[in-house]
């Protein structure tokens, strides 16, 4: 039935990302527990009602791998999207609580995540009308069922372009082609993917260098853009710096005065230098190195698509793995 924001009491806040934040509520005449996402639109009314429509495709969204539906509404001035509530949290938040992830956990997750693609696109066709999935580990959910899944897919081009006026979509995720602007296709999210797995084996951000802390590059995600930095969320993203600064004494390479390498320069890395690799060698099963040197090939047009990479000897061995994930949920 309809949602109403009356109907839904606050539990806590589960996170904030660049569009607004995240909360865990209690839908109170079902008893139903639900993560509502709250985004702040700057938009006229009728963009609002265009972006709730399209919103609406979620409903037939129906897959073992990507986050249930179940309703959203305007709250003026923002948007509330309901969705499954996923009790372990998004997987960055995962390995920093516990360190690098297990690589049979991994090759789940490649799964779970090529799966869910591979849904969208084929049964939803989502690639034709939007801009991309948006795939790292703060979109990929897991529960104490044992449960992956993906979530914050763009199926409405209006939020996203809404939501693109304040935070420009740059992403450290992104694949060479778009940061050089080309048009997206599945393939960018297959690299996205494959930085991502990287990212959860090795338990840091792939393009920190090995002594300095991890995430604080990846926290840039959507804060800048090359062509139109935003003041504001660059206050933000220093802010962010500073406080974790005040947190670790460790010295990170990002800080100081100057930072080592800005998001510019990570994002020229990206693009001229070769990819990042599943390393040390040999610390990793062969197929794990060879299916992320697969998703991280720098021509899309030698990359393979998600449907394609289901059938790579890693993912299959994933599939048939008998490795317990709810088990090891409950480890954590
Ligand atoms: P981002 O994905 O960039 O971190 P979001 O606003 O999309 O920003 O989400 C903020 C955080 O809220 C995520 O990092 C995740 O840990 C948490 N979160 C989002 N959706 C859910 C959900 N359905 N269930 C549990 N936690 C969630
Ligand atoms: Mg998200």
């Amino acid at each position: 039935h309809d949602l109403r924001n009356e109907d839904l009491k606050d539990i806590r806040e589960l996170g904030q990302g660049n569009g607004g934040s995240v909360k865990k509520v209690e839908h109170l005449p079902t008893g139903t527990i639900m993560a509502k996402k709250i985004v702040l639109i700057d938009a006229k009314p009728s963009v609002r009602k265009q972006i709730l429509r399209e919103l609406q495709i979620m409903h037939d969204c129906h897959s073992d791998y990507i986050i249930s539906f179940y309703g959203a509404f305007i709250s003026d001035p923002n948007i509330c999207i309901c969705m499954e509530y996923m009790d372990k949290g998004s997987l960055d938040g995962i390995y920093k609580k516990i360190g690098p992830i297990d690589i049979d956990v991994v090759g789940k997750v490649a799964l779970a995540v090529l799966e869910g693609l591979t849904y969208l696109y084929d049964v939803h066709r989502i690639i034709h009308r939007v801009m991309g999935t948006d795939i790292k580990p703060s979109n990929i959910l897991f529960n104490s069922k044992g449960q992956i899944k993906i979530c914050d897919f763009g199926v409405s081009g209006e939020l996203i372009n809404s939501i693109a006026d304040t935070f420009v979509g740059t992403s450290t995720y992104m694949s060479p082609e778009r940061i050089q602007g080309a048009q997206y296709t599945v393939k960018s999210d297959v690299w996205s993917l494959g930085i991502s797995l990287i990212e959860l084996a090795l338990g840091r951000f792939p393009f920190a260098d090995s002594e300095s802390d991890d995430s604080d590059l990846s926290d840039f995600e959507g804060t800048l853009s090359p062509s139109r930095p935003n003041p504001l969320s660059l206050q933000k993203a220093k802010e962010q710096r500073d406080k974790k600064k005040k947190r670790k004494s460790k010295g990170v390479s990002l800080q100081g005065g100057g930072m080592t390498m800005s998001i510019l320069e990570l994002l020229q890395h990206i693009v001229n230098e070769p990819a990042p690799r599943l390393t040390p060698e040999g610390r990793f099963p062969k197929e794990a190195e060879d299916f992320v040197d697969s998703c991280l090939l720098k021509d899309p047009d030698a990359r393979k698509t998600p449907k394609d990479l289901l059938k790579h000897p890693w993912i299959e061995h994933a599939r048939s793995s008998t490795f317990d994930l709810e088990a090891w949920a409950s480890t954590f």
